[in-house]
């Protein structure tokens, strides 16, 4: 299994000047490369390839001796990710995607972080020395496992710097397996809302940051372009950001475990995340944005223990079904908190209906693979 580890950076200013220096030599690598492969396109209408710049780079590094101080690695890091716009940008033509999006000079500050891969670097308890920017100190906060394929060193809006480590063979921690079967929906009111009634709600000291966040982002639209009132209302706003992140990942963290740890089908329903977060509402699109990360940590976090996570379509009735006697009550609306099934009398919430429906739902076709899954073999 891959795994990818990310740990805060400390160290002196005179590191991080280096490995801003380091940044900025990459940014104008790629802006050069890029150059390079337009000008080659506009002479002879042909391409050259991310090999053959790569070629060149011990030319460079005679041309503008402070290349040198830059490892080989992380020079060619810089080209294969050139290299990656470029294929994305002719994949998105291919495709017939209307905004292929041509790849992009980098100004400064758009260029945050570099890569190295076996060499250059050495972990040696909680210190990460990299080759000519020096020792940083590492905050450990949970050990790395497997083998370690690439490092990445990141600046961060905030100014903060991080690095993550891209693991594989890391051993699974399969859990012992279960028979409890829940369903999740999303709350209108709640975070969410699960099939034995359960509520989770969105921490309050999350929605304050989130108020903050608005606050800030507000006072930013208001501030003249390029003046100091700017520049420090933006380091404002990506503060906040990074609590907001911070605090929402651990949320989202702790309740996706609580589900893996206590279930060994975990029903959910398949919203479309991407069609929702094109929202322009910001308060909706943030709780969209929390619901597809929370989603995306289930599935691995379930994947990892061995236990199952069932995507139940999308279907009308979800909310009208009365998961008492399966009567459909048409005229309900998104206004009705409560309401009695006209069938069989039952007193539903509705979320929690819901959930009950997607918990069905779910374990059905959880029971349609099984079954498939054993005609088959
Ligand atoms: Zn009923």
């Amino acid at each position: 299994m891959k795994k990818t580890y990310k740990y805060r950076l400390l160290g002196n200013k005179g590191i991080f000047n280096r490995a801003d220096n380091w940044l900025n030599l990459c940014r104008r690598l790629y802006n050069a490369g890029l150059e390079q492969r337009m000008s080659v396109y506009r002479q002879n209408k042909s391409h050259i390839s991310c090999y053959d710049q790569m070629k060149q780079l011990p030319d460079l590094k005679d041309g503008f001796p402070e290349y040198s101080e830059v490892g080989s690695q992380v020079l060619q890091d810089v080209l294969e990710r050139l290299d990656k716009a470029y294929q994305g940008f002719f994949r998105r033509i291919k495709n017939g995607n209307g905004k292929a999006g041509f790849p992009r000079f980098r100004g400064k500050d758009r260029y945050d972080s570099f890569t190295l891969k076996q060499s250059g670097w050495k972990l040696d308890g909680k210190h990460l020395a990299i080759a000519k920017v020096g020792k940083f100190k590492l905050r450990l906060s949970r050990p790395i496992e497997g083998n370690i394929k690439t490092i990445t060193v990141r600046r961060e809006a905030t100014g903060k710097w991080y690095v993550c480590f891209s693991c594989d063979n890391v051993s699974e921690k399969k859990l012992p397996k279960s028979d409890r079967v829940v369903g999740i929906d999303v709350g209108i009111k709640s975070f969410l809302v699960d099939s034995e009634g359960n509520k989770i709600d969105n921490p309050q000291h999350l929605r304050q940051s989130e108020r903050l966040l608005r606050r800030r982002q507000r006072t930013l639209c208001r501030r003249i372009k390029s003046s100091h009132g700017r520049c420090k209302a933006r380091l404002l706003v990506a503060k906040a950001h990074e609590k907001v992140a911070n605090q929402r990942n651990d949320f989202l963290h702790k309740a996706a475990n609580h589900y893996v740890a206590n279930y060994g089908v975990i029903c959910i329903e398949d919203l479309n995340i991407k069609g929702m977060v094109r929202n322009h509402n910001l308060a909706k699109s943030i709780s969209d944005t929390s619901w597809g990360k929370f989603f995306v940590l289930l599935t691995y976090k379930a994947e990892e223990a061995g236990r199952k996570v069932v995507k139940v379509p999308r279907f009308e009735p979800t909310s009208k079904m009365c998961s008492a006697c399966g009567a459909i009550n048409q005229d309900l609306t998104l206004n009705d908190r409560q309401w009695i099934c006209k069938s069989c009398g039952t007193l539903h919430d509705r979320d929690y209906n819901s959930a009950k429906n997607v918990c069905r739902v779910g374990q059905t076709l959880q029971e349609l693979t099984y079954e498939n899954a054993q005609s088959v073999s």
